[in-house]
Formats: C-alpha cells, structure tokens, sequence
C-alpha cells in the first residue's frame, strides 16, 4: 500500500530501512508518511552538504587544550561546521552522520586536513607554542578512503613537521573493518603523525589493539567528566583511565571541562591535558590566535594533596 510502482516501493523502504538503522538496527520498521517527509528533507540536505566543499560553505573551528601542569595552551582540536546559506550555522552532529552515509565524509575530511594543516603553518610562523592541532578522521575515511595518502599530501603541501598534526579516531571506528583500519593506522604511525584515541571509554576498548595501535594520546570522554565531582563512579572511571594510559606511556586528556572542580581534580588525579568551555569553546582559527596572543597560564592547584601523595 506504501507505492503504485516499483520505485516508490523500492525508495519507501529505504526510508523505512534506514530508519530502523539509525534506532539500532535489529527490529522491524513499516513506511509512514511522516517518514517521506524526513526522507526528502534529508535527500535535500545531502545533496546541498556535497557541494558544501565546492561553494566554500565549509568553516573550521578550534578548541584549545591546556597543560595541566604549566597551565599553558599547547594544543587544539579542529572541528567542522557546515556555514550553510539558509540554514546558518550547523553543528558537525548533524551532518557528518549524513556525510557518512553517503561517502562525502572523505572529502569533506580531505578539506578539514588541508586547512587544519594550512593553519598549522600559520600558527608556527605567528611563533605560537602549540605542539599540535588535532583533526577528527571518520571510520569512513579509516577503513575507506585513501587517508595516507590524504595526509601525505596536506603535509607536503604545507610543509608542516608531521608531529604536529594529531589524528583523533573512535575505539568504534577500529573496529569496523579492524585489519584495514590498522594497516592505514600503522601506515599514518610511520608517516610521523600523532595518535588520538577520541571518546575514550564509550566504545569497545581492546586493550591489545591499543598497544598494536601505538597511540599517543586517551581522550576521556566528557561523559565521565561531566559527574566526576559529584559521581563517584565517574571518579573511578577517570582516575582508572589515567592509571592505565599513563603505565602504557600514553598522555591523557580530558574533555568537556566546564568547571574548575573538574580541572583540580584531574590536576590531582595526574591527568596531563584538559580541554573544554573552561577554557574556551571552538572558535574561529583568527579568534584563536587572538585568544593565544592575550592568554595567561591558568594555575591549577592540586587539589587535595593527600590524593596526590598517594600515587
Ligand atoms: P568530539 O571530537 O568528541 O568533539 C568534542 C565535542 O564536544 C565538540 O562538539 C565540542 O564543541 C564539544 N565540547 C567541547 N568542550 C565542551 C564542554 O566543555 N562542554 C560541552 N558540553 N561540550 C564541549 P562539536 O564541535 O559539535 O563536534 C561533535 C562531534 O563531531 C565531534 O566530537 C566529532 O566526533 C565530530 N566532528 C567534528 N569535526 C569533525 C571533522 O572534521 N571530521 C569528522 N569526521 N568528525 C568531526
Ligand atoms: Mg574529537
Ligand atoms: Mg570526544
């Protein structure tokens, strides 16, 4: 009853199919109208995201991150936002999932390295201290795309030192197609490129991958950091996290730090790094060099020192 002819049956139950995907997979999922609807929205929006690179709708944004100990800024992380003509401003959330689906995440991720990169350059021309910028890289472009040589180019082209740029990936993502997705990882590794593990703790973890992996870096998803000061499973969670990274030589970050509680906390828990509104939200890469220009060391305290003592 969804269709009089072959097509729209055939585009109905992709919408009802994709649907039930995105609620988990797993389940049975009939056509509704309202589902048409949100289909043709999303047609529409997809169409007008693959040409967001050609009509130069996209803008990258940076966060800072801090050092705990110097309290000095030494890194940032790249995020995406889509400037689109009618609909302003929309959050990465919104459309990298869709860009995903569709493939154009590597292209859209081949834009975000080529300009993290050119403002990589800048930065170390301004003399600014940051050890390295951080860019987001999709299980899309691990297990898919031609990533290495991606990244090969952007550095070429700018002429940056590889060290300085940091790849974030999700547990998650490596586990999508584990054994491409460690041949690219390894193949980046060799390039000289840092490695993230972003959203540390929300996916599956294999504790053996992440030594193959030679990462450099945990990031401890802000879910854990938002309760720790209040819950305190979050706490064990966190101060486990650091215990772990660091005995496998790893640094650790924290993000989503909104209050100083948190900072002191994880300045006595040993974290290494913060990153979140406390400092600043993503902004703008000439706000930021206008933010690191004007910035003064934060002090941290630790917190309490017999929690420190103790380790
Ligand atoms: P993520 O990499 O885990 O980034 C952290 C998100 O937390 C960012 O959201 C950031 O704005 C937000 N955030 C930072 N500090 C705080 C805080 O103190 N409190 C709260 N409540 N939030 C904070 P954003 O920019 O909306 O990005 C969302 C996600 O989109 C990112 O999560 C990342 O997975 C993805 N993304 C962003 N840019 C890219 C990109 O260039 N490529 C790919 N593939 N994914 C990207
Ligand atoms: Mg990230
Ligand atoms: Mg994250």
């Amino acid at each position: 009853a969804d269709g009089r002819d072959a097509e729209t049956l055939q585009s109905n139950a992709a919408a009802a199919l994709h649907q039930a995907k995105s609620r988990g997979r797993s389940m049975l999922q009939f056509f509704s109208m309202e589902m048409m609807g949100r289909a043709k929205e999303r047609l529409t929006l997809e169409a007008a995201l693959r040409q967001s690179v050609k009509r130069d709708e996209l803008r990258l944004f940076y966060q800072p991150q801090v050092d705990l100990s110097s309290g000095q800024i030494v890194g940032a992380e790249a995020l995406v936002r889509w400037q689109h003509p009618k609909l302003g401003l929309i959050a990465p959330n919104e459309f990298i999932p869709l860009a995903e689906e569709s493939g154009y995440v590597v292209t859209l991720g081949d834009w975000v390295l080529r300009t993290a990169c050119r403002q990589i350059k800048q930065w170390a021309g301004l003399g600014l201290p940051l050890r390295q910028v951080a860019v987001n890289v999709s299980a899309i472009q691990l297990s898919r795309g031609s990533l290495v040589e991606s990244v090969k180019e952007a550095l070429l082209e700018t002429g940056i030192a590889p060290g300085r740029l940091e790849l974030e990936i999700t547990e998650s993502s490596v586990m999508l197609d584990t054994e491409k997705s460690l041949e690219t990882l390894a193949r980046l590794k060799a390039l000289g490129v840092q490695l993230s593990i972003d959203d540390f703790g929300t996916g599956y973890s294999s504790l053996s991958y992440l030594q193959q992996l030679e990462v450099n870096k945990l990031k401890i998803d802000m879910a854990f950091v938002r309760d720790m000061t209040t819950n305190r499973n979050n706490a064990s969670i966190v101060k486990a996290v650091i215990a772990l990274g660091h005995s496998l030589g790893l640094e650790i970050i924290a993000e989503g730090v909104e209050t100083p509680e948190q900072a002191h906390q994880l300045r006595s828990l040993r974290c290494d790094m913060m990153q979140g509104y406390l400092i600043s939200k993503p902004i703008p890469g000439d706000d930021l060099t206008q933010f690191m220009t004007n910035f003064k060391p934060i002090y941290v305290p630790l917190e309490d020192q017999r929690v420190a003592n103790r380790r």
